[in-house]
């Protein structure tokens, strides 16, 4: 029957352009694996970047796993070890290393489950010699490592860029070694900058539950982890590597044109993770997209495309080449005339914006900076150029929230409508107002870390208001998350390794999050609702992103006197968040 999983990789790699074919011999192979679909995994850049950055090594062979299709997984969990790479089909037993690229917390229980079906031990203790070694790197990792602590080797803790140059050569030093895994990784926990080997630290708990400490377990380890930052003016941008028609992107070259956002916005993990924000020069961006990926349709690719210093240039000389450019986030306060016309020229029928919030007051606790004129003059500007259907980002449960903020949610959304339809008059198309409403999850090394999830009973009551206040609008449609899967996020987002119990539960017994949740003897409301104490330790303090814990308690204690706060403008003498300092 495993032929049946063997003729669908092989189709996936006849549709696909940019494959990497490898010879395995006297090479590290790893396995990299996506805890998701291959529409998914392939979808996302950063996946596609280190697949082609790992594999630019000579050293190295790295093949793709992903997560099975549903179809396939009750034959994959009744034949242990048939979880296989797409490239050469091998089971991931046969690679020295499984290393996940994890972008979502809600995937850390395919983590599991991929492990499991590969016939790898799922806790890190439990594996012994000749089991491959397991890691993970990416962005929910960066902001919390904890919660899959158990289940991992070690863990990249910073970008590939900079990362992978190092850690391959110390790889290779171990080729053919027998010296012992638990050897290898202390070896690499000190001599590698920026890999947390978790099992050489130990969390200690206080008797109410809220973590003492996490400390190393040898002397020579550092106390925090170093998350390392790429120097993307010395990096090539990231971009497809490899297309396929089974993605969301089928057909289009990704471009990362930069890293991070200085814009701030409280409720954003990434604004802070990344910072300082970087980008690509539009020399090099244009460089890279003269590679002839057999597409001229690019999508430009960053937290804030629009606050790219050199965005009219690049647009206008990618628009020159014949281009097509799509944008996978527009500032509403940054949509100007040249960003018009590339919208224009690529034909776009729809965009979104992200108000975030509905009230003036609640965008100014979060620090969006965005005032309702912008708003409204981003929606009018969209409707005159002929794109009429808007989408609109916004967020419920987010600190201070009251009623006054949803009616608001409400007005600007019939306001949008307003001035869409407006613009729309004798237009053979009318426009369309969409609302993307989702749940606000505080995040980690963000202003917001000391605060509670709203709770599912009182989202779900906010959604069902904000349907029924504009279930009767013609030309709006609103589209809500599910609160529970919110909530599930909050306890993998903001948990400690305590919380691996529900991971187990669902990953390794089948259980549905309720009943897991219901069968555990720790309250999961302790780690999603609770409001923390200044003075509280956060398990993913274990990480230093060098942002000050007191700059974040006073950005938390600005959005709660309701005042903004300016961009943080790289290359100056800023030392406002410590990220910055010598
Ligand atoms: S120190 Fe200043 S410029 Fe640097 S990341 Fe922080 S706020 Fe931005």
């Amino acid at each position: 029957m495993v032929w049946k999983l063997k003729q669908r990789q092989q189709k996936w790699l006849e549709g696909e352009k940019g494959t990497v074919l490898k010879d395995w011999g006297g090479k590290i192979s790893i396995a990299l694996a996506f805890p998701n679909r291959y529409a998914v995994g392939m979808s996302n850049l950063g996946f596609q970047y280190v697949y082609c950055a790992l594999n630019r090594f000579e050293t190295v062979v790295c093949e793709r796993v992903f997560y099975p299709e549903p179809e396939d997984i009750a034959l994959i969990r009744q034949t242990p070890g048939s979880l296989l790479s797409v490239e050469s089909q091998r089971p991931l037993l046969d690679f020295d290393l499984v290393a996940f690229s994890v972008p979502y917390e809600n995937d850390y229980t395919n983590l599991v489950e991929m492990l499991r079906f590969a016939g790898i031990a799922a806790r890190a203790g439990d594996r012994t010699t000749g089991q491959p070694l397991v890691a993970a790197g990416g962005v929910a990792l960066f902001i919390n490592p904890e919660p899959l602590a158990d289940y991992l080797d070690f863990l990249f803790a910073g970008e590939a860029e900079s990362l992978l140059p190092e850690f391959v050569d110390f790889l290779k030093q171990f080729e053919n070694s027998s010296a012992p895994r638990a050897e290898i990784l202390k070896d690499m926990a000190k001599s590698v900058k920026g890999i947390y080997v978790p099992s050489l630290y130990e969390p200690v708990f206080k008797k109410d539950g809220a973590l003492d400490s996490i400390h190393p377990l040898a002397p020579d380890l550092p106390e925090r982890i170093t998350v390392r930052r790429a120097d993307l003016l010395k990096s090539d941008p990231c971009r497809t590597s490899v297309f396929t028609a089974n993605t969301e992107f089928s057909n289009v070259m990704l471009l990362e044109i930069g890293r991070g956002c200085g814009r701030g916005c409280r409720f954003c993990a990434a604004g802070f993770v990344y910072r300082p924000v970087r980008y690509h020069s539009a020399e090099k961006l244009l460089q890279t997209a003269s590679f002839n990926s057999g597409t001229n349709r690019i999508g430009l690719v960053s937290a804030a495309v629009s606050d790219h210093p050199e965005i009219a240039s690049l647009c206008s000389s990618l628009l020159d080449r014949g281009g097509s450019l799509s944008f996978s986030s527009l500032r509403a306060d940054s949509i100007d005339s040249q960003i018009l016309s590339a919208l224009e020229s690529s034909e776009h029928h729809a965009v979104a914006i992200a108000p975030e919030a509905g009230s003036q007051r609640l965008r100014r606790v979060i620090n969006k900076n965005l005032s309702e004129e912008q708003i409204y003059r981003a929606a009018e500007l969209l409707a005159q150029k002929g794109i009429l259907n808007i989408k609109l980002y916004f967020m419920i449960g987010l600190p201070t929230e009251n009623g006054d903020d949803l009616e608001a949610i409400v007005a600007l959304a019939k306001g949008i409508r307003h001035h869409v339809l407006s613009s729309s008059r004798g237009k053979t198309r009318l426009g369309t107002v969409t609302l993307s409403v989702n749940s606000f999850v505080p995040k980690p090394f963000t202003p917001f870390q000391w605060t509670g999830f709203a709770g599912v009973v009182d989202l779900r009551e906010k959604a069902k208001w904000i349907h029924k206040a504009l279930a009767r609008v013609p030309n709006i449609r609103v589209h809500f998350d599910l609160p529970k899967w919110a909530y599930v996020q909050a306890l993998l987002s903001r948990g400690d390794r305590r919380v691996s119990f529900f991971i187990d539960k669902v990953a390794q017994e089948n259980f549905s999050w309720t009943r897991a949740m219901r069968s555990s003897p720790l309250n999961p409301d302790f780690w999603v609702m609770r409001e923390r104490e200044r003075d509280e330790k956060f398990p993913w303090e274990v990480l230093d992103h060098r942002i000050e814990r007191n700059y974040l308690w006073e950005e938390y204690g600005r959005a709660l006197q309701e005042k903004e706060s300016p961009e943080c403008l790289p290359g100056g003498n800023c030392r406002k968040c410590g990220v910055c300092g010598p």
